[in-house]
């Protein structure tokens, strides 16, 4: 008897869930489409101790989209889930059919010089002044979250991207150089990686709350 009276309170306890999780979805949730660079054939920048950038891409990807579950306000879709080639067209066309409202890449740089390290966020062009709103906002949680540990400000940067093609605010993310040594052993680790993950998405957020008002 006492057994039967646990499982129904467990089973009540469920419905009054699933309920109240009902009714945060039914209020307004904000679509974040998440894209893991490369991917597949193309493996991206190549670290020294052979980190591929599509892994840690990837990886990054997952960590937002863990992190946004604890938030009815924000569904994440991620572009890949896999080690799959996407070109880049079907990525923002997904974004696009989705109608999302932000769309935000994830990638890690590369550099000649073994010595440059830092963070920066892209955009295809200051004219777009709401992307421009976006990529500072999460550069600036970012830079707040990484600088104390030495990682240097790259800055919001400009240039040609093919986020031209999206129908919404579209910022590519630079989460630091594989290139780098230390770079790299950061962009392997769960901390880092999680610090990076966070901050986007508390960035996306400060995006879409200034955006509502
Ligand atoms: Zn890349």
């Amino acid at each position: 008897m006492d057994h039967l009276r646990a499982i129904l309170s467990l089973l009540s306890l469920i419905i009054l869930l699933g309920f109240s999780l009902g009714e945060a979805g039914a209020s307004e949730r904000w679509l974040v489409v998440i894209d893991a660079g490369h991917g597949g054939r193309d493996p991206g920048a190549i670290g020294r101790s052979g980190t591929l950038e599509k892994q840690i891409t990837l990886e990054i990807a997952r960590l937002i989209e863990i992190f946004a579950w604890g938030d009815p306000k924000i569904e994440v879709v991620l572009t890949r889930r896999r080690d799959i080639t996407i070109p880049l067209r079907e990525r923002i066309d997904l974004a696009n059919r989705l109608g999302a409202a932000v769309y935000v890449s994830i990638h890690a740089n590369a550099h000649m010089n073994p010595a440059v390290q830092g963070l920066e966020t892209l955009i295809h062009s200051s004219n777009y002044p709401q992307d421009l709103k976006l990529a500072r906002l999460i550069h600036r949680k970012l830079i707040s979250r990484l600088s104390s540990v030495g990682v240097r400000d790259r800055g919001v940067k400009e240039q040609p991207l093919y986020l031209r093609w999206a129908k919404m605010p579209a910022v590519i993310v630079e989460t630091g150089f594989i290139t780098h040594p230390l770079g790299e052993v950061r962009l392997r680790s769960l901390w880092y990686q999680a610090q990076i993950a966070q901050a986007i998405l508390a960035g996306i957020k400060a995006f879409l709350e200034q955006a509502q008002r």
